[in-house]
């Protein structure tokens, strides 16, 4: 199969009320974990790539193997453009075959947002492909946000659904507390259900949720084990996820648990095998690790057997 519109895939989860994994590679490793992840529990899924990660492996190499990848497989595959924030990137990634790209100007004040998008939307929209943007902002693991300074970042639900209707954009990002990397949290995972309620409501299209590992406490402690230093980190519980996806999250970003997952699965070779060097020895039990990841994944968001 070649590779699928995203906005299909995100338009049934939206109908349907589940939410579709979509996960970030950095290699091709990491793709062919997600990708057969997806095929074993046969669910739709959405490759992302970052501009960042596009730097590390190149547009054409990118677009190719995932291409490549997904050639003789029979579930629905999208390739999506993570946090887009530079036109040039944008403009190739949209005629070099990704089939949504997102638009990240949410560090920009409100008009400016909705005119950046704007130009993004015209361009996808003519070569058939969606668009992901932002409003509200996510804090990075370097900001330090206490409580009163969190609301700022939030997502105004009257902003949301001008937004939507003055870009023409597929799926929005609300920012509703989550946040990146993998110190997502100091106390109990604090969603803002009420304002995602009120965003779907007053937008009613597929939403996405990014800073969403789970950044699993027995995964930590295995990593630990061989030497990775991740203290206080703390990700989305699997009770928090749930909820938002019934109250209205479609796509879920996951990143941060792929990379503790490959790091530490290498950690775990190297440790136990001080004779090893072949690269293939490290990148396959990390390959295969990162695919349980997916798949366990894929079972909370529920998109198991809707390919
Ligand atoms: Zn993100």
């Amino acid at each position: 199969m070649s590779l699928v519109n995203t906005k299909e895939i995100l338009l049934d989860a939206h109908a349907e009320c589940y939410a579709v994994g979509a996960f970030n590679i950095s290699n091709m490793e990491t793709a062919q974990a997600i990708i057969e992840g997806a095929i074993e529990l046969n669910s739709p899924v959405i490759i992302e790539v970052s501009e960042s990660a596009i730097k590390y492996m190149g547009m054409n190499v990118a677009c190719g193997m995932v291409r490549a990848l997904v050639k003789d497989i029979s579930i629905p595959v999208a390739l999506h453009l993570d946090h887009g924030r530079n036109w040039e990137v944008i403009s190739r990634a949209i005629d070099s075959g990704f089939t949504s790209v997102m638009i990240d100007a949410s560090d920009k004040p409100f008009a400016e947002n909705v005119e950046i998008t704007k130009k993004v939307v015209e361009k996808a929209h003519q070569m058939g492909v969606s668009v992901e943007a932002e409003i509200g902002r996510l804090p990075g693991s370097e900001d330090d946000v206490n409580v009163e300074e969190r609301e700022a970042f939030l997502v105004n639900p009257n902003d949301a659904q001008k937004f939507v209707e003055m870009t023409g954009i597929d799926f929005l990002a609300p920012a509703i507390g989550t946040s990146h990397g993998a110190f997502k949290f100091k106390g109990d995972s604090t969603l803002d259900y009420d304002r995602l309620r009120e965003v779907k409501e007053k937008t009613d299209i597929p939403l996405v949720l990014h800073g969403a590992s789970s950044v699993r406490d027995t995964l930590i402690e295995e990593a630990e084990r061989y030497g990775l230093q991740l203290k206080g980190a703390k990700g989305l519980d699997d009770n928090s996820l749930k909820q938002a996806i019934r109250d209205g999250i479609n796509k879920v970003n996951t990143d941060t648990d792929i990379r503790i997952a490959f790091t530490t699965a290498v950690r775990r070779v190297l440790h136990n095998d001080s004779t090893v060097f072949d690269p293939r020895k490290l990148l396959g039990p990390a390959r295969e690790y990162m695919k349980n990841v997916v798949k366990e994944r894929i079972e909370i968001l529920g998109s198991e057997n809707r390919a």
